[in-house]
């Protein structure tokens, strides 16, 4: 994804609150993330239990949106739905969007079953297994990348 300023992540959440994101941390390392390896950007907040964020690149421009990690964990051991990394080294976790607009305040949330941390770009980074005689790995990654940035666009654009 193409680099982002503080300020703009700021400006681009679609279902805080202005102090929901006054109040929010950025990700600890942010002077050094190397957004060319990501496909989009994912945090936990230093400072609040269960509150995590993304940034995505989309048609219409960068979206933010907050997140809620739900209090019950998947009950088995679940898929990540953006990444769906088949040897998935981390947990997966189901994190609750509140939808933007009049249906958040109604109480309106979508979920998604996502990578605990957000390990999803390194994972369709890696290269896949040899499925079988002349699978070209090469550019199943590159399909798994693009298939990682379309769905993390569609989820940002649904809430
Ligand atoms: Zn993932």
């Amino acid at each position: 994804m193409l680099a982002v300023t503080e300020k703009t992540i700021r400006e681009s959440f679609v279902n805080a609150s202005k102090k929901e994101v006054n109040d929010l941390s950025l990700p600890d390392d942010f002077e050094s993330v190397d957004f060319e390896k990501l496909d989009y950007l994912g945090w936990r907040d230093r400072k609040i239990a269960r509150r995590a964020y993304i940034a995505v690149q989309t048609d219409d421009g960068l979206v933010c949106v907050m997140l809620r990690q739900a209090e019950a964990g998947p009950r088995s051991r679940a898929q990540c739905s953006w990444c769906q990394d088949v040897t998935l080294p981390n947990d997966v976790v189901l994190y609750t969007a509140r939808r933007s607009g009049a249906a958040g305040r109604h109480g309106n949330v979508v979920g998604t079953l996502i990578c605990a941390n957000f390990e999803c770009s390194s994972n369709v980074r890696k290269l896949p297994p040899m499925a079988y005689i002349g699978f070209d790995a090469e550019a199943a990654r590159e399909e798994r990348i693009v298939t990682l940035q379309i769905r993390a666009a569609d989820f940002a654009g649904g809430v």
